[in-house]
């Protein structure tokens, strides 16, 4: 342990020669456990596996989770731990499993795994916050004689909303806003008091939905009929009801007093959605998502690990939850991209709810109207019951989709006549347009038309996206900014402009060419706030009018006005090299298609393309998302791709390139040379610099998991003791998403 060797306190047992000691995973990327010699109190046991305790590790002070408990020959070499954090253990059961699992996996080290699990306060050493609900009430003092309170102040409305009885903060909360300082003044006087609520009360009673439709009716069966572990692909197209499905799966769990946990994507978990949930459960839904504070996302996983949070809806990070009665567990839109952590421990979402529903024994629902090919495959495969759901609910049509051939058709900022048409019979119709492009800003490049020059970005080899109809430059890989030159730089022309089109520039033109109707435009740099989303569409109500933007558009809210969906530019997808590209654009356009016409009026998707004949687009507008993605399974056959072959990347970054290659070309000479995978690189990177650093990759490919997994576990724990990794930053990731 030479990282913590210099002993500080001694230890030693006077009983035995050898002594326990604890065996701690901690918080730093080194692959191994440390161990520390007890705090003082109660011997080591290994019943306090799974608790935290406080250690000393160089001059700072970690929090490390207790691995178990090991015997060591020389105690006095080790350092001691400060103190317990728990009494007992925080990690338990199948939660502390699935932990070890992830760790094996990812082949990370399970101190940074476990931080990674734990929300903010939890991982700093905080106490695990009380989950009691709290209310407030008159005091005897307070309720007779009435007091004497100064009409229109707050300590009177507050007292006058607890006139009736008791009241739950969080009702309060809706109820009058800074109702606590009015509290405060009030418990002062004695007249009001605090108590602890004992049940957490019913929202209200719960509303019954549409009677299920045949096919929905068999998903439902067929996932309530579980019995202990199973799979199901619900693949149903948008609007077919697969909500309701889950809906009606998690009241079967609640029945059986079980708990349940939905994990939606970032942008799909929308106030809408959420009281849909509450409404139709009638119990409180516990929300997990980027916009909680810490204490509030400690909150939830203590009320989860006590049982007592019996539905948690949630987006990536929700996967940690605490299940000790699990009963079920839903993934909506499976195949969403932001399941995958692309930092620090790359854990797959999806994945790993699956492995936790086997050790659970629950069944496990992935839900998508465009699955993934590796969910697809498995489908296949028969290891996921796959269900199918081929009609939209209720009354609404499938949209009808149109190729628009614009080779040699005039564009003005890249919307052609016919598309212009469309939209003004859509919007004197009353109805709503959304025009779809994926890339924000202004433009993707500023051009000096005298001589070629585009803006580059200093940092990375990618030009500078152009923002503020020209003003601005930004660069969407590393974040710099810069003001846009007057002048280019190479040849001092004025001639600079903004070529191609981005989310602003079509904004622009749509507010011009349309001034009678409001023209809104959504993507990242618009939504920057939770719930801006929410509110933009709001402020569009049902009033006819046009939303662009990315794909941010393709999910949330219900827009039943809408009957147009215009999908420009999807040309440079359809030539990316990376081989999930196709896999992705596909996705993208049947899910933005489907924001059309999910109410009575049928719905129309134009795709504006110059390459109406390509195989992409034949398929999927002839025969639909699993023509394509059957096409694209052969492909991805043939060539050895996922699912057919299981990846792993190595990463690497440097100042200097030569420093990121040495290291990867050292971790390549550890691999054994029979081993059964095969080795790519090290080769650049697809953005060979970003953010000024230079970077190579290392790609290994088998067409089975175990050989690489076993290359993996050799290989992996040398690499940080390796002389070549010091002056590199460097990242391993199992099942990437992509090769960037
Ligand atoms: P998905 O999750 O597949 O997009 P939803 O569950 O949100 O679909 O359903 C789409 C719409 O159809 C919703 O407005 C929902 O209330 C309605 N709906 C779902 N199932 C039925 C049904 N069996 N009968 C009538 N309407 C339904
Ligand atoms: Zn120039
Ligand atoms: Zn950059």
């Amino acid at each position: 342990m030479g990282v913590i060797g210099s002993a500080a306190s001694r230890y030693t047992d006077p009983m035995t020669s050898s002594s326990s000691t604890l065996r701690v995973a901690l918080p730093v990327p080194l692959p191994h456990l440390f161990d520390y010699a007890p705090p003082p109190g109660p011997a080591p046991d290994p019943a306090m596996t799974g608790q935290r305790v406080r250690v000393p590790f160089g001059s700072r002070e970690l929090v490390g989770v207790v691995a178990g408990i090991g015997q060591v020959e020389d105690p006095a070499s080790l350092r001691a731990a400060i103190e317990w954090i728990d009494t007992t253990p925080l990690l338990t059961g199948e939660l502390w499993r699935s932990l070890h699992w992830l760790a094996r996996y990812t082949h990370a080290p399970l101190g940074e795994v476990i931080s990674t699990a734990l929300p903010g306060p939890l991982r700093r050493g905080e106490a695990v916050p009380d989950t009691h609900r709290w209310g407030w009430q008159l005091t005897d003092a307070g309720r007779d004689p009435q007091p004497r309170l100064r009409s229109g102040t707050r300590p009177q409305r507050l007292a006058e909303c607890l006139a009736g009885g008791v009241v739950d903060e969080d009702r309060l909360d809706t109820l009058m806003d800074d109702w606590r300082s009015a509290a405060r003044s009030l418990a002062k006087r004695g007249l009001v008091e605090r108590i602890a609520l004992a049940h957490a009360p019913a929202v209200a009673s719960p509303a019954s939905g549409p009677a299920p439709n045949a096919e929905q009716a068999e998903a439902i069966a067929a996932i309530t009929a579980a019995d202990g572990f199973a799979a199901y692909l619900l693949d149903g197209v948008t609007g077919s009801g697969k909500t309701e499905v889950y809906l009606q799966a998690i009241v079967a769990c609640l029945a059986r007093g079980k708990q349940a946990l939905v994990l939606v994507p970032e942008i799909g978990l929308t106030p809408q959605t959420l009281s849909r949930f509450r409404n139709r459960l009638g119990i409180p839904v516990h929300v997990l998502h980027s916009g909680l504070n810490d204490n509030e996302r400690a909150r939830v996983w203590a009320a989860a690990a006590r049982g007592e949070a019996q539905v948690i809806v949630g987006t990536r990070s929700a996967v940690f939850t605490p299940l000790p009665n699990a009963g079920l567990i839903v993934i909506d839109e499976e195949h969403d991209g932001s399941y995958k952590q692309q930092d620090g421990i790359r854990y797959h979402a999806r994945d790993f709810a699956l492995v936790r529903a086997k050790a659970l024994d629950v069944a496990v629902v992935l839900g998508s109207a465009t699955p993934s090919l590796e969910s697809l495959h498995n489908a296949q495969a028969g290891r996921y019951t796959h269900l199918r759901l081929k009609q939209r609910a209720g009354a609404a049509r499938p949209p009808v989709v149109r190729v628009l051939d614009v080779r040699k058709r005039p564009l003005r900022d890249g919307l052609s006549p016919e598309v212009l048409a469309g939209i003004t019979q859509h919007l004197q119709a009353g109805h709503q347009v959304l025009v779809f492009k994926n890339r924000r800003g202004y433009a993707p490049v500023l051009l000096c038309h005298d001589c070629g020059w585009t803006a580059p970005c200093q940092r990375c080899d990618a030009p500078m996206t152009v923002h503020a109809g020209g003003r601005r430059l930004q660069c969407h890989h590393c974040g710099a900014r810069q003001s846009a030159p007057l002048a280019c730089p190479d040849c001092g022309s004025l001639a600079l402009q903004p070529q191609g089109i981005g989310t602003e520039r079509l904004e622009e033109h749509l507010v011009e060419a349309f001034p009678d109707f409001p023209v809104i435009r959504i993507d990242r740099g618009t939504t920057g706030k939770r719930d801006a989303l929410e509110t933009q569409l709001a402020s569009l109500g049902d009033r006819a009018g046009i939303l662009v933007g990315t794909q941010i558009l393709a999910k949330g809210h219900d827009l039943p006005k809408l009957t147009l969906v215009v999908v420009v530019g999807i040309d440079e997808g359809l030539f990316s090299a990376d081989f999930r590209a196709s896999e992705k654009l596909a996705q993208q356009l049947i899910q933005v298609a489907g924001r059309a016409g999910r109410a009575v009026d049928a719905g129309e998707v134009w795709l504006q393309t110059h390459h109406p004949g390509h195989p992409l687009l034949e398929t999927l507008v002839n025969g639909g998302y699993h023509a394509f993605a059957e096409a694209e399974l052969q492909q991805r056959e043939a060539a050895g791709f996922p699912p057919f072959a299981h990846l792993a990347l190595l990463r690497a970054e440097a100042q200097q390139v030569e420093h990121a290659n040495a290291m990867l070309s050292a971790v390549r000479a550890l691999i054994p040379d029979d081993a059964a995978v095969e080795r790519y690189g090290p080769m650049p990177a697809p953005m060979p610099r970003r953010a000024g650093y230079q970077r190579t990759q290392l790609l290994l490919s088998s067409p089975a998991r175990r050989p690489l997994h076993g290359v993996l576990d050799q290989v992996t724990p040398q690499i940080s003791a390796l002389p070549q990794a010091r002056r590199v930053r460097w990242s391993l990731d199992v099942d990437p998403m992509d090769l960037y």
